[in-house]
């Protein structure tokens, strides 16, 4: 790359909604193969870096999210990106990283998924790197499955633990209401709830016979833009685990459903809810009648671009 190298770079990467998962056995290795259908919402996670002679971390929040109980060591995932970029392309400077984080924390969003690839593009572009596309995505997948498509954004279809991805034909533009939760939910949790209820119920489910595969109509309705046809479609096998760790989650979904959206779902593996609307009138109502309810409530689009500079 010719040129002054920037003094500071800020990187936006979206929240997602998986519109349908469906997680396959249990693997040797502990992990599921999945098939799901991400999109990438207008609720993003801001990542401002700064040149620095180590790597550092302040995380902000906003007044929807709460950011403590966030790692600012480590264990941090944007630190994480911005140490393996580093080693990975010989790079010997440090970096500090400011994130403002929009995305609930354990919501089932991929905040910190979005945090990382927000990290790598913004390092790759301070410290002058230029690395093609397909090497970050590349390096995006070793730091969690939800990564690679924080940085794609968009629509895609991911299957293996998510990460391999092929975008999908979309048109249009989907309104969605969020209704975060302040408590959290683990993700390994909720997989584990999975696997124990599908342990106790072994003798009438059986083992897959088929590999998980998203289901043609969801990817159709995408195709089409169509709201309606989408609500007809989406499901999340985490939903299920994620209301039986959270059966307070029940009572939102069904209020959302009675105040007019479309279908209610559980994000990922929760506790944030999503609720579809036929359009963005519709989801002011239904955003404006939950908050009425004493629920915080967001409205998003989708979808939307992966990680970019701002
Ligand atoms: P996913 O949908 O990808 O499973 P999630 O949206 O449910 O993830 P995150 O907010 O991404 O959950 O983070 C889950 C946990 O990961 C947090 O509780 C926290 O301990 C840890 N973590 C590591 N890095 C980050 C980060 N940058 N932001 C938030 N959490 C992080």
């Amino acid at each position: 790359m010719s040129g002054p190298l920037p003094a500071r770079v800020r990187v936006r990467a979206p929240g997602k909604i998986n519109v349908f998962l469906e997680v396959g056995d249990v693997q040797d290795d502990g992990y599921h193969d999945v098939a799901t259908a991400y999109q990438a919402v207008s609720l993003y996670e801001e990542v401002t870096a700064t040149a620095s002679d180590d790597v550092t971390i302040e995380i902000v929040g906003t007044s929807t999210v709460d950011v403590e109980g966030v790692p600012t060591d480590e264990r941090n995932l944007a630190v994480r990106a911005a140490r393996m970029l580093a080693r990975v392309a010989g790079v010997t400077d440090g970096v500090h990283l400011a994130v403002r984080k929009a995305v609930p924390v354990a919501g089932g969003m991929g905040g910190g998924s979005a945090d990382a690839a927000a990290a790598l593009v913004a390092c790759d572009a301070l410290w002058g790197v230029g690395m093609p596309t397909a090497d970050l995505a590349r390096l995006a997948a070793r730091l969690g499955a939800d990564v690679p498509f924080a940085l794609l954004g968009g629509t895609a279809v991911g299957t293996g633990r998510g990460d391999e991805l092929s975008p999908a034909l979309a048109s249009g533009r989907f309104d969605w209401v969020l209704v975060p939760n302040s408590t959290g939910l683990s993700t390994p949790v909720v997989y584990g709830e999975l696997d124990a209820h599908r342990e106790r119920h072994a003798v009438d489910i059986g083992r897959a016979t088929r590999a998980p595969a998203v289901d043609p109509d969801v990817l159709h309705a995408l195709r089409q833009g169509d709201a309606q046809m989408l609500a007809a479609t989406v499901r999340n096998d985490l939903q299920a685990p994620a209301l039986h760790l959270r059966p307070d989650l029940a009572r939102v979904l069904e209020r959302g459903e009675g105040s007019g959206a479309l279908a209610g779902i559980v994000s990922g593996s929760g506790p944030t809810l999503a609720f579809l609307a036929s359009d963005e009138t519709a989801a002011i109502d239904l955003q404006v009648s939950l908050s009425a309810a004493g629920y915080p409530a967001l409205h998003v689009h989708g979808p939307v671009a992966g990680a970019r500079v701002v």
